[in-house]
C-alpha cells in the first residue's frame, strides 16, 4: 500500500498565511530503499502478525500507543509488503506494543541474526500511532495511515471519542479580559436542534462517546432549545456518556433555573472564576451584572439542585495565579486572581458556609464535608490545567449515585495566551514542526463548532483548524474516516499544521506589531506558546 502524502491537507479557511514546507516523498523513498535492501522484511512482518494476533487472544488491556513498533516495520518495508492486513490488524488490537517489542527483543539477542542493523533501526525510530516522524539524523519522514480513522476502538469494538463537543452556540453574552471571544471575526450562531438531533444520534450510533460537552466557546444558556439537546441525549438517545456544559453564571436566571431542572445535564460547570468584586471588574464585565449578582444566581441554582437531592453536580471553576498561571498574561489580569492558598481557602469557606446555612434554614439534609486546610492549600499549588483539583463542599444521594457541588482551581493563562495574537496575521512565523505536538491529539476527541465545522479541540476560537463541515458526508461516521481528517491528526501529533489557531497553539509568534510597543505581554521577544486546555463560558 503506498499512498503519497500532503502535509497538513487543511479545509481550513483561515485567513493566516501557509508556511508548511511540502512533504518530500521522493526523498522518503530512497531511505526507506536503503534499509530494505538489508534483510526479509516480508517474513519479519508475517512474525510480527502473528505476535499481534497472540496479543489479541489475550485480551490484553487498551494501549493507546500501540501502534508505534508494527508502524516502524512498516515504514521500512510498506512499498512491497501488503501492510494492509496489518495495519488493520492493529487497528483491532491496539494493545500489542509490549508483546511485539519483546519480540524484537528476542530476535536481537540472536547473534548472527543480518536482520540485526534493520532491527536496531526499528527500535530506534519514534512514531506515534497516526503515523510515522523519523529523526535518526534530523532527517524527518512522515507518513499518515489513512486505512482507518484516528479514534482507538473503545471497550465495546467501537471507536472511542474522548469528548464530543458541540458547541450550541458561539453567543456569549460576556465579554471576559482573558478570553479572544470578544474579538471573535466569524458570525454569531446557534445551533439547529433538528441537525443537534441528527449529528448526535449518527455518533451515538456508531461510536463509543466519553462525554457531550455542549459548548466549546459561547454561552449554552443563551441556546433557547438547550434543554431539548440535553433531553435527547439523555431520555431519547439514552447515551450512557454523561453530558456537561460550562455557564458564565450570570445567565442561570430563574426562568432558565427553572427549565434546566427538567431537562439537568450530569454535571454544570459554572466559571465562577472570582473571588471578589475587586476580581470581578478587573476581569469581567458589568454590562450583564455585577460580582453580587453572579455569586446570587450560582448560590440560587445551587440550593435549587440541594433542595430537590438533583441528579446533577456543580463545578466551580476558580481561577488561580499559582507558579502554573500564564505569565503571558498582562500583570493587570494576573492581580486579579488569587495568589495564595490563604485567600483561595477564605473563598472555599465562603461557598461552603453559604449553602449550609441555608441547608440548616431550610432543613434540607446535605453532607458538608470538613474541610482541611492543609490539603486546599496544597491543591491550589498543585492546580494544573486538568479535571481533577477538587475540593467537595456539599454533596448529596441521589438514585443514580452522589452528587455534589466542588470548587476546582485553574491558574489564569489557560487560553489567554490567544488573545493578543489571534487577530494578527503577522505575529505568526512560519516553522515545519513544532517540537511538542498538540495536546488534543492524544486522546482524539470531536467538536462540531456551531457553524457545523468539525476539528478536534475546544480551543480554536475561528474555527480554523477543522477537517470539513458536518454536513460534508451524509454520516458523520464517513467524515472521521476521511483522509482529511487522518491527515490533520497525524500532521498535528507532530506539531505540524497551517491551521492559523494552530499556529498561534504551537508555532513561535511575534508580539502583534499592534502591541510590541505597548508591551503588553510583558514580553516582545519571540515566545513559544502552548495551549491544552481551556474552560469557557
Ligand atoms: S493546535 Fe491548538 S487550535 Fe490546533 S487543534 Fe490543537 S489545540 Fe486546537
Ligand atoms: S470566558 Fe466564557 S464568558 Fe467569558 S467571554 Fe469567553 S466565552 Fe464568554
Amino acid at each position: 500500500m503506498k499512498k503519497n502524502i500532503s502535509i497538513a491537507d487543511s479545509s481550513s479557511n483561515t485567513a493566516f498565511p501557509k508556511h508548511i514546507v511540502p512533504f518530500d516523498f521522493e526523498a522518503s523513498k530512497l531511505r526507506i530503499d536503503q534499509l530494505r535492501e538489508q534483510d526479509d522484511l516480508q517474513g519479519l512482518i508475517f512474525q510480527c502478525g502473528q505476535a499481534i494476533i497472540m496479543a489479541s487472544r489475550k485480551n490484553l488491556p487498551q494501549y493507546p500507543d500501540a501502534l508505534d513498533i508494527i508502524s516502524r516495520t512498516l515504514l521500512i518495508g510498506f512499498e512491497e509488503i501488503d501492510i494492509e492486513p496489518i495495519m488493520l490488524l492493529l487497528r483491532a488490537y491496539p494493545n500489542a506494543r509490549a508483546l511485539i517489542e519483546s519480540y524484537l527483543n528476542r530476535l536481537l539477542a540472536e547473534e548472527d541474526r543480518p536482520s540485526r542493523p534493520l532491527l536496531v533501526a526499528m527500535m530506534n525510530i519514534r512514531v506515534n500511532r497516526f503515523g510515522f516522524l523519523v529523526m535518526p539524523k534530523g532527517e524527518k519522514i512522515h507518513f499518515v495511515d489513512f486505512l482507518g480513522m484516528p479514534y482507538p476502538l473503545g471497550q465495546n469494538g467501537r471507536p472511542h471519542i474522548n469528548t464530543v463537543w458541540i458547541e450550541a452556540t458561539n453567543h456569549c453574552n460576556q465579554k471576559c479580559s482573558f478570553c479572544p471571544d470578544p474579538k471573535r471575526e466569524s458570525p454569531r450562531e446557534l445551533t439547529d436542534l433538528e441537525k443537534f438531533k441528527k449529528r448526535a444520534r449518527d455518533l451515538h450510533t456508531s461510536f463509543d462517546i466519553g462525554y457531550w460537552q455542549l459548548n466549546a466557546y459561547g454561552e449554552p444558556l443563551l441556546h433557547p432549545n438547550l434543554g431539548e439537546m440535553i433531553h435527547f441525549l439523555r431520555s431519547e438517545l439514552q447515551s450512557p456518556a454523561p453530558v456537561y456544559f460550562t455557564t458564565h453564571g450570570l445567565t442561570l436566571t430563574q426562568p432558565r433555573i427553572k427549565k434546566l431542572l427538567k431537562a439537568l445535564p450530569n454535571e454544570v460547570m459554572i466559571s465562577l472564576h472570582n473571588d471578589s468584586e475587586d476580581s470581578y471588574a478587573i476581569s469581567r464585565s458589568e454590562k450583564i451584572g455585577d460580582y453580587q449578582l453572579l455569586t446570587d444566581r450560582v448560590f440560587d441554582f445551587c440550593s435549587a439542585l440541594m433542595e430537590d437531592s438533583c441528579p446533577c453536580s456543580v463545578r466551580l471553576s476558580v481561577l488561580v495565579n499559582n507558579a502554573y498561571a500564564s505569565r503571558q498574561v498582562g500583570q493587570d489580569i494576573l492581580n486579579a486572581f488569587s495568589d495564595n492558598p490563604e485567600r483561595f481557602i477564605a473563598l472555599v469557606s465562603y461557598w461552603q458556609e453559604r449553602l449550609r446555612s441555608w441547608a440548616n434554614q431550610n432543613h434540607v439534609q446535605i453532607g458538608f464535608p470538613p474541610l482541611d486546610k492543609g490539603q486546599i492549600a496544597e491543591i491550589f499549588n498543585n492546580a494544573s490545567h486538568g479535571p481533577d483539583n477538587i475540593i467537595v463542599i456539599a454533596q448529596w444521594q441521589t438514585p443514580s449515585g452522589p452528587k455534589s457541588i466542588f470548587i476546582s482551581p485553574r491558574p489564569v493563562g489557560t487560553y489567554a495566551n490567544l488573545v493578543p495574537f489571534q487577530h494578527d496575521p503577522d505575529s505568526v512565523i512560519g516553522f515545519e514542526a513544532a517540537s511538542f505536538g498538540c495536546g488534543f491529539t492524544r486522546e482524539p476527541s470531536l467538536t462540531i463548532f456551531a457553524n457545523g465545522r468539525l476539528g478536534i479541540c475546544c480551543l480554536d476560537l475561528e474555527t480554523t483548524a477543522s477537517f470539513g463541515h458536518a454536513d460534508d458526508e451524509d454520516t458523520l461516521q464517513k467524515s472521521l474516516k476521511s483522509e482529511a481528517c487522518n491527515t490533520m491528526f497525524a500532521n498535528l501529533a507532530f506539531g505540524i499544521s497551517d491551521c492559523g489557531g494552530c499556529l498561534i497553539c504551537l508555532g513561535k509568534v511575534n508580539p502583534p506589531s499592534n502591541l510590541a510597543d505597548k508591551n503588553d505581554l510583558g514580553n516582545t521577544s519571540t515566545v513559544p506558546l502552548v495551549a491544552n486546555m481551556k474552560e469557557v463560558a
